[in-house]
């Protein structure tokens, strides 16, 4: 294949870009000088051994040394809670909103109403199992008010219905605009949402 297109196909690939941006970028590349395309063939390359996830929340993080991060590993943050989140942009909000203080597990991305979509089940049910024998009682479903976030709710709550006697479930209460995404949410909204969470 033309080389060009193939890494414009790849491009075409990334979240809201489609063949004709990802081409846009790669003409952008050509443009730019040699040293700095090296240096972002150099970051992506430093992904791997940058960037690790979190055995538990499973949420991305620069560091040098595997482990868990400093949202499971700090000891002051409250075990009863656990905030289920799409993706780790959501992670970043809702930190920045600042009156959280549970813990995290990121969904890895939500289902949508024509069945696509994958999110990790097996983990969450792990992680379930793991929260609940260190006390937690809370699991708040904090996805976007779109319909792949009500769908994803809703296939959550089948998924811990076996749960049901030991955990309350809560989403985010009204604040949230329907059609709004967690992450582009400013705090002052996000700290209305949480405070605001309903038993779902
Ligand atoms: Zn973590």
């Amino acid at each position: 294949m033309d080389h060009i297109d193939e890494l414009a196909r790849a491009f075409g690939h990334f979240p809201g870009i489609g063949p004709r941006q990802g081409k846009r970028f790669v003409y952008h590349l050509l443009a730019a000088s040699i040293g700095d395309r090296a240096k972002l063939a150099e970051l992506i390359k430093e992904l791997d051994a940058r960037v690790h996830q979190c055995p538990e929340c499973l949420h991305f993080y620069t560091t040098s040394a595997k482990g868990i991060c400093k949202y499971c590993s700090d000891t002051t943050r409250d075990d009863t809670l656990l905030m289920l989140l799409e993706k780790d942009q959501d992670l970043v909000a809702i930190e920045r909103a600042g009156t959280y203080r549970g813990r995290y597990f990121i969904l890895g991305g939500v289902l949508t109403l024509s069945g696509k979509g994958v999110i990790r089940d097996k983990e969450l049910l792990k992680t379930i199992e793991q929260r609940l024998s260190k006390g937690l009682k809370e699991v708040v479903l904090a996805l976007g008010a779109t319909s792949e976030g009500e769908h994803t709710a809703d296939h959550v709550r089948r998924l811990l219905a076996s749960h049901r006697d030991q955990i309350k479930l809560s989403t985010l209460g009204r604040g949230l605009a329907t059609g709004s995404e967690l992450e582009y949410s400013d705090a002052e909204t996000l700290r209305a949402a949480l405070s605001n969470r309903r038993e779902t």
